[in-house]
C-alpha cells in the first residue's frame, strides 16, 4: 500500500503542495494529471523523498514516516523508503558512459550490494522483459529514444521496488516510441505492478491506468476511477482541463 495523507511542501516559504491526500492499493495504477506547474513531479519526488515533506504522512509498504517542519526523517527511514520506490524520469536519466546492461545492473551492486554476476543476471532478465535483449551491450547514445525509456525503466525495476513512479515517462517521445513505452507500462500494469505516474498522455492515463487523480494548484480537485473522471468529470476545472488534453 502506498500512502500519502495531507501531504503538504513549499519552496522558500510558497506552499506548492497544499495538503495532498492519494491512496494507491497493491496492484493499483493511478495516473497523475494536471496542468504545469500544478505540482506533479513534486509529489512523486515526495513518495521517493527526493523531496522531504514539510508535514503529513507517507506509507510505502510496510514503512510509514510522518513530516513535522523543521526536522528530517532518519536516514535509515528515508533509506529504506528510497529502495522501495523506483522512478522513471521524462527524459530518462541513463548513466551516459554505461552500456544498457550496467545501467540496469550497477544499482543492485552498489547499493544492494549483490555481487556482479546476480546483478548482471537479474539486468538480462529485466532487458529482455521491456523487449532490449539484443541491446545489452549498447550504449545510450546508440539507442532510440524509447528504448532509452525502456532501458530506464528496467533499470527501475531492478531492486524489486514496491512502487514504480513515472514522471511524464512518454512526454520526450514521438508518438511511435511513446506506443512502445505505453506498451511495457501496460504489461507492468497486467502484472500487478502498482504504479503512480504523472502524464499528459491521454492513452497511458486513461488506457493504463484504472484511477485517476487529477491535480491542480497543488491540490487534488478531483479523482477515481480513469473511466469515470475521463467520460464524466464532475468538476469544471476537470472539463476545462481534459478539454486542453485532447
Ligand atoms: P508539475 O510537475 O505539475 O509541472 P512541479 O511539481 O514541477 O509541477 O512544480 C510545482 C510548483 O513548484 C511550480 O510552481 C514550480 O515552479 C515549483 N517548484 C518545483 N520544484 C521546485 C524547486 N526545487 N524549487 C522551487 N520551486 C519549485
Ligand atoms: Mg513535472
Amino acid at each position: 500500500m502506498i500512502a500519502l495523507q495531507d501531504i503538504h511542501k513549499s519552496f522558500a516559504g510558497q506552499e506548492v503542495l497544499h495538503g495532498v491526500s492519494v491512496q494507491i492499493a497493491p496492484g493499483q495504477v493511478t495516473a497523475l494529471i494536471g496542468p504545469s506547474g500544478s505540482g506533479k513531479s513534486t509529489l512523486l519526488r515526495c513518495v521517493n523523498l527526493l523531496e522531504i515533506p514539510d508535514s503529513g504522512t507517507l506509507t510505502v509498504g510496510s514503512e510509514t514516516l510522518r513530516f513535522a517542519p523543521g526536522t528530517r526523517p532518519a536516514h535509515e527511514a528515508v533509506q529504506r523508503i528510497r529502495l522501495q520506490t523506483g522512478m522513471v524520469f521524462q527524459n530518462f536519466q541513463l548513466f551516459a558512459h554505461q552500456s544498457a546492461l550496467h545501467n540496469v545492473m550497477e544499482g543492485l551492486v552498489t547499493v544492494k550490494r549483490w555481487s556482479r554476476e546476480r546483478a548482471r543476471e537479474r539486468a538480462r532478465a529485466l532487458l529482455a522483459k521491456v523487449g532490449l535483449a539484443d541491446k545489452a551491450d549498447a550504449w545510450p547514445a546508440n539507442l532510440s529514444g524509447g528504448q532509452q525509456q525502456r532501458v530506464a525503466i528496467a533499470r527501475a525495476l531492478a531492486p524489486e521496488p514496491a512502487v514504480l513512479l513515472c514522471d511524464e515517462p512518454t512526454s520526450a517521445l514521438d508518438p511511435g516510441l511513446a506506443a512502445e513505452v505505453v506498451a511495457v507500462l501496460s504489461d507492468l500494469a497486467r502484472e500487478g505492478m502498482t504504479m503512480l505516474m504523472a502524464t499528459h498522455d491521454l492513452r497511458l492515463a486513461a488506457q493504463v491506468a484504472s484511477h485517476t487523480v487529477f491535480l491542480e494548484g497543488g491540490a487534488i480537485v478531483e479523482s477515481g476511477l480513469s473511466q469515470d473522471l475521463f467520460q464524466h468529470p464532475q468538476d469544471p476545472r476537470t472539463q476545462r482541463f481534459l478539454i486542453t488534453l485532447q
